[in-house]
């Protein structure tokens, strides 16, 4: 008896009892996963493997009704509620003591509108299952890189496509939105439904409430050129400069990036790639293929190793950026760069293209500009990017001391851009918590306002806060 007084309970027993408990479980179609059940690792991992996700319980809904109820039993039983779709974004969230963690990945209806050039995504959809669907009908949609990121949680941090030069932040093709808030009641927001909230989901992240749905514009685009030119590491310097000339006077059609990439030694890696690093050029350019080749001519004529660019289809292009094909135990940050330079170039290659980065998979430079600037006057609170480059650095590290290594390396490179740094951070690429101002700049007081008026408790957390917690 004395022993079972004195044992600690374990931070992981939910703080709820378990009638609570039970009668939740009665009232929610999908799942709902405590820490006491056998699959309870599956239930709680994240996408990004890395990060050790441990939250007060996990609640999987099947529709509306259920992240209604979800969010009411919260409510009542003081937990946060911490809505996530696929955990790509898992990293900066950190501890999820007295939070429910609401994982919307069972609804992942899609609805395309081929007249209207409209889509309907619920809260779980991937890019994925939005690309395909549209292109059967001649439709683009501004979607990442990665097929396997959530639509709703890349769309609601502005979202950077393979289209922004020419058609802006996803984020600014938003039309409506449906949202549970924390009094446990559904929204459809819009240009005239509460415009100023609308205004704040778009680009403000998760901190209103559980987005059920989102409507957005899709473009009449349904091929392009697009591939990637590969040359041995050992040519970093040289054809890092070039792109970055070549970047100089392109047109708003064309979207490219410039990255140095170490492929490892996996079996399921093809042969010229395998175990080797390259740095590689990846574009996109919405121009007959006459014009492309001229445009590419600069950049072919530095002869790369491999030449993948041909006519390829909207859909196709989730595989144009070598993203991983499933969650990896990833760690990384990123930087929005206010000018690259000569030197620029120089301080990135000496990390990035040297045995000093070879702990980084992947550190890439997005070009930026056109759509992309800020000042649309119809965006959302994130309506452009301060920055003309986008950096991205990331390793992979499936054990703590691979991360200090990978982390290391990362910070590394930062320090090394750092006096090209803009004073801005783009949501979407921040693994790590920043101060709000950071991402949403003079902006940041007004988003602030419509938290407090949605959100008076602070029931949610999102990925980054708008309102600090001890505010
Ligand atoms: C491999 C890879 C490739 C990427 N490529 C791109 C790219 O090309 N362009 C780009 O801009 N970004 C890219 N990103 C970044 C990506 O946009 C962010 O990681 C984004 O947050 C992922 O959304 P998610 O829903 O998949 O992630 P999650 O971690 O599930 O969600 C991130 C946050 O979004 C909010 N959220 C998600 N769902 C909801 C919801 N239903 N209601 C309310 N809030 C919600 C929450 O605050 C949550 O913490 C990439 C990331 C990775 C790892």
């Amino acid at each position: 008896m004395s022993g079972t007084l004195t044992t600690p309970i374990p931070t992981t027993v939910p703080p709820f009892g378990g009638r609570a408990l039970a009668e939740l479980r009665e009232r929610i179609s999908g799942r709902v996963a405590i820490p006491l059940d056998p699959d309870w690792d599956a239930q709680r991992a994240a996408w990004t493997l890395s990060v050790d996700q441990r939250p007060a319980l996990v609640v999987r809904p099947l529709d509306v009704a259920d992240v209604q109820t979800a969010v009411r039993f919260a409510a009542a039983h003081r937990l946060r509620v911490a809505p996530q779709g696929t955990g790509h974004q898992a990293a900066p969230l950190g501890s999820l003591a007295g939070t429910m963690l609401l994982r919307t990945d069972l609804m992942r209806q899609v609805t395309i509108d081929p007249v209207a050039k409209r889509a309907r995504v619920a809260a779980g959809a991937l890019w994925l299952d939005v690309t395909g669907p549209a292109a059967e009908h001649g439709l683009a949609a501004l979607a990442g890189s990665s097929a396997d990121v959530g639509v709703v949680g890349y769309t609601l941090g502005g979202g950077v496509s393979w289209l922004a030069r020419s058609h802006g932040l996803a984020s600014n093709s938003v039309t409506a939105v449906e949202i549970v808030t924390a009094d446990g009641e559904l929204r459809r927001v819009d240009e005239h439904s509460d415009p100023e909230l609308f205004w704040a989901v778009r680009g403000g992240g998760g901190a209103f409430g559980v987005v059920t749905a989102l409507e957005f514009r899709l473009y009449p685009i349904s091929t392009v050129q697009a591939g990637a030119l590969f040359w041995p590491i050992e040519r970093a310097a040289d054809v890092m400069h070039a792109w970055r000339e070549w970047t100089e006077g392109l047109p708003a059609s064309v979207m490219s990036v410039g990255r140095v990439l170490r492929f490892p030694p996996f079996p399921e890696i093809p042969e010229p790639m395998r175990g080797r690093s390259f740095v590689v050029v990846e574009a996109v350019l919405q121009e007959p293929q006459i014009v492309a080749d001229a445009l590419m001519a600069d950049l072919r004529r530095l002869a790369p190793e491999i030449d993948t660019f041909r006519t390829t289809s909207v859909d196709e292009l989730r595989a144009l950026h070598m993203d991983p094909p499933g969650p990896v135990p990833g760690l990384g940050d990123g930087a929005l760069l206010r000018e690259v330079t000569p030197e620029t170039l120089d301080a990135f290659v000496a990390v990035a293209g040297t045995p000093r980065g070879e702990a980084l998979m992947s550190a890439e430079l997005r070009h930026l500009g056109a759509e992309m600037a800020p000042g649309r006057a119809d965006g959302g609170v994130v309506s452009g990017l301060d920055g003309a480059f986008l950096l991205y650095a990331v390793g992979v590290a499936p054990t703590r001391e691979a991360g200090a290594v990978v982390q290391a390396a990362v910070d590394d490179l930062l320090a090394a851009i750092a006096p090209w740094r803009s004073d801005a951070d783009y949501l979407n690429f921040a693994e790590r918590p920043v101060p709000p101002t950071r991402i949403w700049g003079d902006e940041t007081d007004r988003l602030s306002r419509v938290v407090e008026r949605v959100d008076p408790g602070r029931l949610f957390r999102s990925n980054h806060e708008v309102v600090p917690p001890n505010r």
